[in-house]
């Protein structure tokens, strides 16, 4: 995916002029950071990798979109010199999977616990963020731009599960997992829609 398809989701705000009845306040995070900041956020809170591994997932989860973060974190265990037989076994994990050196060093203390899940959980994670962002970002580009929450097949959440279905403003939500969230990779989703309602009735007004 080339860069320039990337900055284009990620338009900064200002480059559209504002219409009046999008946004009532500001978006709560940067849209020409929020890529690094999802980023950040997934490898804090989840503890799985270090921050070293930050410039690797930046790649990697420009992939997520199409190819689906599972295959994409498979990819890069993957891709380079494996850890040997000896090396995989001490990391508890089958000879035939695939840990090579570069994915091995990115695991924390933690991340080693569920060697074959810290890539693809973090990934999963951040990439739920960016797409929460680009929904955000998009509704409030738009006259009467609004967001609607689906909790897909969340379990054990009840932070996600009570705001399911959910209408929001565009502006003043968070695209970051609740706080709280008991699910590593957070399946919350928001998808953005114009209130026709709304845009209708305010035409009438005048
Ligand atoms: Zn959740």
């Amino acid at each position: 995916m080339s860069d320039g398809f990337w900055k284009t989701l990620f338009r900064s705000n200002n480059e559209k002029s504002p219409s009046k009845a999008a946004c009532s306040k500001k978006l709560t995070f940067d849209p020409k950071t929020i890529v690094s900041d999802a980023i950040d956020e997934a490898i804090t809170e989840l503890g799985l990798l270090e921050m070293a591994a930050k410039p690797n997932l930046e790649v990697l989860v420009k992939r997520c979109m199409r190819e689906g973060f599972r295959a994409v974190a498979t990819a890069h265990r993957k891709d380079g010199a494996q850890l040997d037989k000896s090396e995989k076994k001490e990391l508890g994990i089958r000879a035939n999977a695939f840990m090579s050196r570069q994915a091995a060093s990115e695991l924390t203390e933690k991340g080693m616990e569920s060697p074959l899940k810290a890539h693809f959980l973090t990934l999963w994670r951040a990439d739920f963020t960016i797409d929460r962002a680009r929904h955000l970002l998009n509704a409030s580009q738009q006259d009467f731009g609004r967001i609607t929450v689906i909790s897909g097949g969340h379990k054990g959440c009840t932070i996600c599960e009570t705001t399911s279905e959910n209408t929001f403003d565009p502006c003043g939500v968070s695209p970051f997992p609740p706080k709280g969230c008991v699910n590593a990779g957070c399946n919350r989703m928001f998808i953005s829609f114009v209130d026709y309602t709304a845009a209708r009735k305010s035409k009438m007004k005048g």
